[in-house]
């Protein structure tokens, strides 16, 4: 048996595989090693894990309260309102988890006359136990379902996307400015027999950052981008009328700054550490993304932080007319949990939301 380049004889199985890799082949990307951490395709983390919920890796808005699928839910059905009620529509949800936002949006839009009589549903998700439990999660409801590996297997026609907690899971490629006034792409090599840090050679300024003064960037700044997102734009801008609406943690300010963090069981853990065994994103460059939509010619309304965009939806009184029919404990706990989702110390305002649209007349609520 060839002995394993690396040191830790633990190593997991995607760490043996990377590391066979990098002895053959040299320093990998920052976002090649990323993506192969979650789409490799034996042992990456959207393949085999993706454990979303309390008991998992992570958790979400739509696992903390109901609230937030169902004003997503009506969201969709004041957006088809404007779009002049097409039928059939298509309602797509890119990474769906574990179908609990979907359930939630479908049981509130009973109540828009016609929607669900005229549309069908399409989630895109590359983790087959996560389509599993999407299945279980929708196997009631009154309408047309089917699962995609990618957007461009969704039929053509109007569209309303929906987007929560996806575009943090794309890869991120990493660029490292230097004295020298040049940038680097980050890499990761193999060293000692162990995962680390390099910088690859010199690349022309970023894509993004072109108008960004050189000399207001500090020595050692990182800045991030995520090259699948133009093409995912272009897939939303082929579609008439249309309209996504996207939630993720991010900024919109030209930022500098390594976000890529690596979480297992709710805390955070070493990007080399257990390849494979953690999810790993990055906050989202909303920038990128509507710079991108620019490109495109799609409308674009926001980045709007979520509390804000909650409350301007009417989150409390949603949360008041269920707090009616609730015991008292079960409406504290209530409003409690949705006050994580608004409450700008926690996920009110590292959260934003950016809705696009095309061929639609209106601004769609609340912008
Ligand atoms: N929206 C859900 C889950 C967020 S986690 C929620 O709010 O709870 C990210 C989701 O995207 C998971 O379902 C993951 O399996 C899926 N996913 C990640 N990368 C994907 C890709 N490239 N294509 C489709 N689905 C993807």
């Amino acid at each position: 048996m060839t002995p394993s380049p690396l040191r830790d004889a633990d190593a997991t199985p995607l760490a043996r595989k990377l590391a066979a890799r990098l002895a053959a082949g040299g320093p990998l990307s920052v976002h090649d090693y990323m993506e192969a951490c979650l789409y490799d395709p034996e042992y990456g983390y959207y393949r085999t894990k993706a454990a979303i919920g309390q008991g998992g890796d992570f958790i979400t808005a739509p696992e903390i309260s109901q609230v937030f699928g169902e004003l997503i839910g009506l969201w969709a059905g004041e957006v088809w309102r404007q779009m002049g009620e097409p039928a059939p529509v298509r309602l797509v949800e890119l990474g769906p988890g574990r179908g609990t936002l979907m359930a939630d949006a479908l049981r509130a839009l009973k109540v828009v006359p016609g929607f669900l009589a005229g549309a069908t549903i399409h989630l895109v998700e590359t983790s087959k136990a996560l389509q599993e439990a999407q299945r279980a999660a929708l196997g009631e409801a009154p309408v047309r379902m089917s699962w995609h590996d990618d957007l461009k297997d969704v039929p053509d026609g109007p569209a309303i996307l929906i987007a929560n907690e996806f575009f943090d899971c794309l890869p991120v490629e990493q660029f490292v400015f230097d004295a020298a006034a040049s940038w680097r792409e980050r890499m990761v090599e193999l060293e000692g027999g162990a995962f680390r840090f390099a910088v690859g050679p010199v690349v022309k300024t970023p894509q993004g950052l072109d108008c960004a003064a050189a000399n207001e960037i500090e020595d050692g700044a990182v800045f991030e981008r995520r090259p699948a997102v133009g093409g995912i734009i272009d897939a939303f801008a082929a579609r008439s009328p249309f309209a996504a609406l996207i939630i993720d943690y991010g900024y919109f300010r030209p930022s500098f700054g390594d976000t890529v963090q690596a979480v297992r069981a709710h805390r955070f853990a070493g990007l080399f550490d257990a390849p494979g065994e953690s999810d790993v994103t990055a906050h989202v460059n909303f920038l990128q993304l509507k710079q991108a939509a620019a490109d495109a010619k799609l409308e674009a309304f926001g980045p709007m932080p979520l509390g804000e965009w909650l409350l301007r939806l009417g989150l409390e009184a949603r949360v008041t007319q269920l707090s009616g029919r609730a015991s008292q404990n079960e409406a504290d706990e209530m409003r409690s949990r949705v006050a994580r989702l608004v409450d700008p110390a926690q996920m009110g305002a590292l959260f934003k939301v950016l809705v696009l649209t095309n061929g639609v007349s209106a601004p769609p609520p609340p912008f």
